[in-house]
């Protein structure tokens, strides 16, 4: 594995010839919330923009300090006291907002719920009553492994509101993953429900955390929320939410919070490695999600119907589900099930009948919906739609423009942020009234961050060089640390490079100085002393009219270092690559990147192993090519599914 090696000047000086470039459309440029005067304001004088963001939110006690930063250690507004739920609901109830609309809930077998923010008020204040009851105090962690409902949402700004600690599982993991994360979080309380809807059947969660707990003493009670009607077992430990929560008073009284108290546990997608804990804390995490929902999605509150895809078990689902859009006093989808249920048609079935006019999704799903084929939306009324965003990976153009034409209707900007779990919140991306968006470009820093392409030594690179991401200076929503382990928080992000923030992603500079991400360091291949990503060898890969979807890896080979093996889904199926297309797709990517970027074997598969975020865990399949037990799989979304690889491959061996 070419580890921590960058891309090379003379490949990448081959790679993205894209020239097309789209500008934003002149109506939403000329009553964009952020205008281009913003990146110079935030330059000028970075931490007076931060504190400017932080004036969003409602303050107990102003804070006395912007920043206080022992490098790797940064406190943000410290001395200041807010309450994040307050921040999300009660302020927009006292400003008259009771009525509007914050979740309009869609169950997947159709069943609706319309929540507004008067009614959340109340939902919440219930949720926080039971907890306290239930023996959760001020830094107690408490463990959330829910279907996409809304008390999922609740749950989590019940606990924000006592100051509790969430940390919210995927609802798709298995009895180890829970358990894993119980044991490093040592939660006390387990927020469930007895299922889920999921593929048009109830699928069940509560045996889950059964096995789970059953051997996890810390955990002293199991709330439940009744969401299938499905059986379950019960034990003492067990309390039914319609009993203990809905009998609550919907009363209240909120404690301020410390500023750095912390907010919330998240793991990690576990792509390259065992998940990590990263911890986020309130007012700093809150002021930039708060800001880059309404700066990157041109929010107008007021106006706007707003749906993020995500699920609430990944950071975007926490960041742009609950806290940036609730913060905003925004409208908001929350959608429980999966894109084919009960057809391929229902993501924009939902946009039509909300009328959406902001979406935000994974190119993942957005290369499912392409090769699903473009008459399912077109089936449908798109038109409410005014910016759609990208997120999880590198968004290859051929889906950016797919996306853009397809669901956009060439109208509609794209938004392609960068971020990470660890970051908080969107660090890099287009802003769609001021930036002309390239197919496959994050473009450039928003304002107050400050990013970079380093190289090898930590040096800038010039325009049209390639390296890794870094970032220069501290922002409100970093990570503070990794749950239990300071260690690996600094052995991680700030070893790499004296003073600068690692993500562990490549990435590129063009001739104009926008920013194009590569994906991970752990992700680049050596093949014959060249450096190439993955990203770009499946982008060629993609825009093959044969192949929907594309992952390569660098497989150890005697002649070259690595060889390269791609892994396809072929349009309309087929488990083998024929022959003659096996050297047409070379050809096609010899022509696109270069000889030295040709497969060496390229293998047809069903699926592939993707964790919950949609992203495409190379790491599985490089065990497979070169034929070694398939490492940890706890974070794949269907763990039956190296199995299934692996016996349609004998010829992987
Ligand atoms: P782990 O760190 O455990 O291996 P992970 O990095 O997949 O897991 P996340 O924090 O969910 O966990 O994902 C963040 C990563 O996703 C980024 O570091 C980057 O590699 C990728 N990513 C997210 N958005 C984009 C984007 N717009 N363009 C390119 N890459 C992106
Ligand atoms: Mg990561």
């Amino acid at each position: 594995m070419a580890d921590s090696t960058p891309p090379s000047q003379e490949t990448l000086s081959n790679l993205l010839h894209e020239t097309r470039s789209f500008p934003p459309p002149e109506d939403l440029a000329a009553n964009a919330n952020v205008k281009a005067d913003a990146y110079a304001r935030a330059d000028e004088d970075r931490l007076a923009f931060w504190e400017e963001q932080a004036r969003r939110l409602q303050w107990d006690q102003p804070w006395d300090t912007a920043l206080e930063w022992n490098p790797p250690y940064a406190k943000w507004f410290v001395g200041g006291k807010l309450n994040a739920a307050v921040n999300c609901v009660d302020r927009h109830v006292a400003n008259g907002l009771g009525e509007r609309v914050a979740y309009y809930w869609e169950g997947e077998p159709g069943d609706t719920r319309t929540i507004t923010y008067a009614e959340l008020k109340d939902m919440v204040s219930q949720a926080a009553n039971a907890m306290t009851e239930l023996g959760v105090g001020k830094g107690d962690r408490v463990a959330i492994y829910m279907p996409m409902i809304p008390e999922t949402v609740v749950a989590m700004l019940a606990c924000a509101r006592i100051g509790a600690v969430h940390m919210v599982v995927f609802g798709g993991f298995s009895v180890d993953a829970l358990g894993q994360r119980l044991d490093d979080s040592q939660a006390k309380l387990v927020v469930t429900a007895d299922g889920g809807y999921r593929r048009g059947k109830p699928s069940a969660l509560k045996p889950a955390v059964d096995g789970a707990v059953a051997d996890r003493p810390a955990v002293e009670k199991v709330l439940v929320v009744r969401r299938t009607g499905q059986d379950v077992e019960w034990t003492d430990r067990d309390v039914w939410w319609h009993d203990v929560v809905e009998s609550q008073s919907t009363e209240h009284t909120p404690e301020a919070h410390d500023a750095e108290d912390p907010l919330y546990i998240m793991y990690t997608s576990g792509t390259t490695a065992k998940p990590k804990g990263i911890l986020h804390t309130t007012g700093g995490y809150l002021t930039q999600t708060s800001y880059t929902h309404w700066a990157v999605f041109d929010l107008k509150p007021e106006t706007d119907v707003y749906w993020c895809a995500a699920d609430i078990g990944w950071v975007t689902g926490h960041s742009y589900i609950v806290y940036g859009p609730l913060s905003n006093a925004a409208t908001t989808v929350l959608y429980e099930g999966t894109p084919d249920t009960p057809h391929k048609g229902r993501f924009w079935e939902i946009i039509e009948k909300y009328k959406v006019s902001i979406a935000y999704m994974a190119p993942t799903a957005i290369r499912t919906f392409m090769k699903w084929g473009d008459d399912i939306p077109a089936g449908f009324d798109l038109s409410s739609l005014r910016v759609i965003g990208s997120v999880g990976e590198p968004i290859n153009p051929e889906a950016y423009m797919w996306y853009r034409k397809n669901i956009g209707g060439d109208r509609a900007p794209v938004v392609d942020t960068w971020w990470q779990t660890e970051t908080g919140a969107i660090m890099v991306s287009p802003l769609p009234g001021v930036t002309s968006g390239k197919p496959g470009a994050a473009m450039r820093a928003i304002p107050g961050i400050v990013a970079d392409v380093v190289d090898e030594e930590g040096n800038s690179v010039p325009d049209g060089g390639g390296g890794f991401i870094v970032i220069r200076e501290p922002w409100p929503s970093m990570l503070r640390g990794i749950w239990g382990d300071p260690e690996r928080y600094e052995n991680t992000y700030w070893s790499r490079f004296e003073g600068l923030y690692f993500p562990g992603d490549g990435a590129k500079k063009d001739e104009d100085g926008d920013m194009w991400l590569l994906g991970r360091v752990d992700d680049v291949m050596l093949v014959s002393g060249h450096n190439l990503s993955t990203t770009e060898v499946e982008s060629a890969l993609v825009s093959h009219p044969r192949v929907a979807e594309a992952a390569v890896v660098g497989a150890a080979d005697k002649l070259t270092g690595q060889a390269i093996v791609g892994f396809v889904i072929l349009r309309g199926g087929g488990d083998e690559v024929p022959e003659d297309l096996v050297q047409e797709l070379r050809n096609h990517v010899g022509t696109s990147l270069g000889p030295i970027a040709k497969p060496a074997r390229l293998l047809a598969v069903p699926e592939l192993p993707k964790t919950r975020s949609g992203k495409i865990m190379r790491r599985l399949l490089r065990d497979i090519a070169e034929n070694r037990a398939i490492g940890d799989t706890s974070t794949l979304t269907d763990s039956s599914i190296m199995e299934v690889i692996a016996k349609q491959l004998p010829s992987a061996k």
